[in-house]
């Protein structure tokens, strides 16, 4: 998906068009079934969808402020006090962003010099090393190992360098799906105190947890207040149009990641930002419910992978499933995700784009359950053509 592009600013040659966007258009033009890219094919709750109908009937439908509308700051220092213990002051604190993608482009702009490093954890989302890349950063991986896809902290405190500015952690994770514990998110408040590193966290799976407990690193000691915790609104309300993500933190790291992000989209998305409101205050079994569901929808795809001969990895979290296709004889992701929508309709993503050391990713393959019964069902029945090969 790359190639040199001749207009295009050197920091970002090579990075092309994401395999999501890719992928989807595939599944478009094929006609196959998209397990790509993680978006459901369900609604919601409906609080929250009625909520953005009500809001734009209303008439916020202008500008919000900068900051975010007041209603939502208040409600997401209430949702991190509510669920995690943690206490950040509405006005000075909290930041809504475009989505937790924007966020994390705000944040990896306004916090890194040129030439500074961060950190990330692999695989990674393809988002980081690319804003890393716009920033004049570079990036460092730490490896997640499989089959547990944990790191060694001997590792972790390796990859620091004199130039290392942050680490980006992502927890519940994509594409493992793991959720880190409380031992290796110690190990990262460690390594961030003892070397005097910023974290920034993307935290968008946090309530989509199936296996363990997902906790905020801002919540571990001495990271408080350097700390970027970074969430959204799209997987907690299955709303991935939406766009409406969030930044937690001390005020002098929220002023900066606010310098950054009001020359990005200045602000936007007044009806929705209102809905999210609404939906933050839905009661605990509400929000546990969009997760619930998911877990089922998890069980029936990987029973499904495993049944037409693939390795899966079960996942903890999230939207995805890695499975290893060397257990169906196959080497090669890429070449099987391009041949797949015509071998049996189905389309999935190859994982090299989440690894530096892609040799990791060769028999890797990505799938998304966050799909309807009937088309995982679906999905399900044309895989059987795998076997049938
Ligand atoms: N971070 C991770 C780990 C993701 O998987 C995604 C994609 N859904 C995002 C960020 C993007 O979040 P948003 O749609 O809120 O920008
Ligand atoms: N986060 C989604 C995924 O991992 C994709 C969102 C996007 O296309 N950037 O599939």
């Amino acid at each position: 998906m790359s190639g040199r592009l001749p207009y295009l600013n050197s920091r970002l040659q090579g990075l092309g068009t994401t395999i999501f966007a890719a992928m989807s258009a595939l599944a478009e033009s094929t006609g196959a079934i998209n397990l790509g890219q993680g978006f459901p094919d369900y609604d919601g709750p409906s609080e929250v969808l009625e909520a953005a109908r009500r809001a734009i009937g209303e008439g916020h439908n202008q500008y919000p402020p900068g900051r975010g509308i007041a209603p939502l700051r208040r409600a997401i220092a209430e949702h991190q006090r509510r669920f995690y213990g943690l206490e950040f002051d509405p006005d000075r604190e909290v930041l809504v962003t475009a989505g937790a993608t924007e966020a994390m482009a705000a944040a990896v702009l306004a916090l890194c010099e040129v030439g500074d490093e961060v950190l990330l954890f692999e695989p990674y989302y393809d988002a980081y090393p690319a804003v890393a890349a716009m920033a004049g950063a570079t990036h460092k991986v730490v490896p997640l190992r499989p089959p547990d896809w944990t790191f060694d902290e001997a590792d972790l405190a390796a990859a620091v360098t004199p130039r290392t500015r942050l680490v980006v952690v992502n927890s519940p994770h994509n594409p493992t799906g793991r959720v880190f514990g409380r031992d290796e998110l110690a190990a990262i408040a460690r390594l961030c105190t003892a070397h005097d590193l910023l974290a920034v966290t993307d935290e968008v799976y946090e309530h989509l947890v199936f296996e363990g407990e997902h906790l905020p690193l801002a919540g571990f000691e001495g990271m408080r207040d350097r700390t970027v915790t970074i969430s959204s609104a799209g997987k907690t309300f299955s709303v991935t149009g939406w766009k409406i993500g969030w930044v937690c933190a001390s005020p002098p790291l929220l002023g900066a990641v606010q310098t950054a992000k009001q020359y990005l989209t200045y602000a936007g998305g007044t009806p929705f930002q209102h809905a999210v409101a609404a939906g933050l205050a839905l009661p605990d079994a509400r929000i546990a419910a969009v997760g619930n569901d998911l877990r089922a929808r998890r069980d029936r795809l990987c029973g499904g992978l495993r049944a037409v001969g693939l390795e899966v990895l079960e996942p903890e979290s999230g939207y995805f499933a890695l499975t290893d296709i060397a257990s169906i004889g196959e080497t090669d992701a890429t070449a099987f995700c391009l041949a797949a929508p015509e071998r049996c309709g189905v389309v999935a993503i190859p994982t090299h784009v989440f690894f530096d050391d892609v040799d990791r990713a060769r028999t890797l393959v990505r799938w998304a359950f966050c799909k309807s019964t009937a088309t995982l069902d679906e999905a399900l029945r044309r895989l059987e053509a795998l076997g049938r090969d």
